[in-house]
């Protein structure tokens, strides 16, 4: 019978990276997946002739040059065929809600200065929120990473947000800010930094 060093349940990118650092680092590794297609949330399918589609994924952060997804993939001699499109960052996605609509840059500032176009008054609590969801990431990414003395001198701080708004619903934070409804609506449609648990969308998974 086969001898395995690890064996991995579902083929989702997670898993996929694991498996293949393991195996190139000399491990025996099994991937066991239920559905037809390797990736999970990442994976391509093809329709028709010439159409494909991914399942979930449509951008992905820190794959420029030394960042974490470039690393990962030099590591797996994956890089020159693994490649990214940079997306516009004037306007990588567009928002339409009835009565207004915003291109989303990559800069928050100027997504603070077009939505203070939008709503005039508006633009000091927006400015404040979208410094209190820096803030968390920071905090979150922190709390994830490997404990290193100069960072967290420089960036604690941040985890205390963290803490601060662990149980706190977006709603909540939005009120806190006293966010117009239809800056909320716009807010809330932006970032992944929001998760959802049983009781509602929070600001950090908690
Ligand atoms: C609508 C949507 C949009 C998203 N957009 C983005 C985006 O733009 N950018 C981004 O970075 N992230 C995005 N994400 C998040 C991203 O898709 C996921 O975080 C990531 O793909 C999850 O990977 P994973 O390794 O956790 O595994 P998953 O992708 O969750 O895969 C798990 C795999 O395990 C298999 N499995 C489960 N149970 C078993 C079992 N018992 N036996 C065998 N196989 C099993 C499943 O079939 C699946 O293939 C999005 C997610 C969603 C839902």
């Amino acid at each position: 019978m086969m001898q395995y060093d690890y064996l991995v349940v579902g083929s989702g990118l997670s898993s996929l990276v694991f498996a293949a650092l393991a195996s190139q680092a000399g491990a025996k590794v099994m991937v066991l997946e239920a559905h037809e297609y390797a990736g999970g949330y990442g994976h391509t399918f093809q329709m028709g002739k010439s159409a494909k589609f991914n399942a979930q994924l449509h951008y992905v952060w820190n794959c420029g040059e030394g960042e974490t997804v470039n690393q990962v993939l030099k590591k797996l001699d994956l890089d020159q065929s693994v490649t990214f499109e940079r997306l516009d960052s004037d306007g990588f996605d567009r928002m339409v809600i009835p009565g207004y609509s915003i291109k989303i840059p990559s800069s928050n500032f100027e997504l603070i200065d077009r939505l203070a176009d939008l709503f005039p008054d508006q633009c000091e609590p927006v400015k404040t929120f979208l410094r209190l969801v820096d803030s968390v990431a920071v905090g979150l990414d922190l709390i994830g990473s490997p404990l290193i003395a100069s960072r967290i001198l420089r960036q604690g701080i941040h985890t205390l947000k963290v803490a601060q708004y662990r149980n706190a619903t977006l709603q909540n934070v939005f009120d806190e800010y006293r966010l117009d409804k239809r800056v909320q609506t716009l807010l809330a449609s932006l970032w992944l930094i929001f998760y959802y648990r049983q009781t509602g969308f929070h600001f950090s998974p908690g």
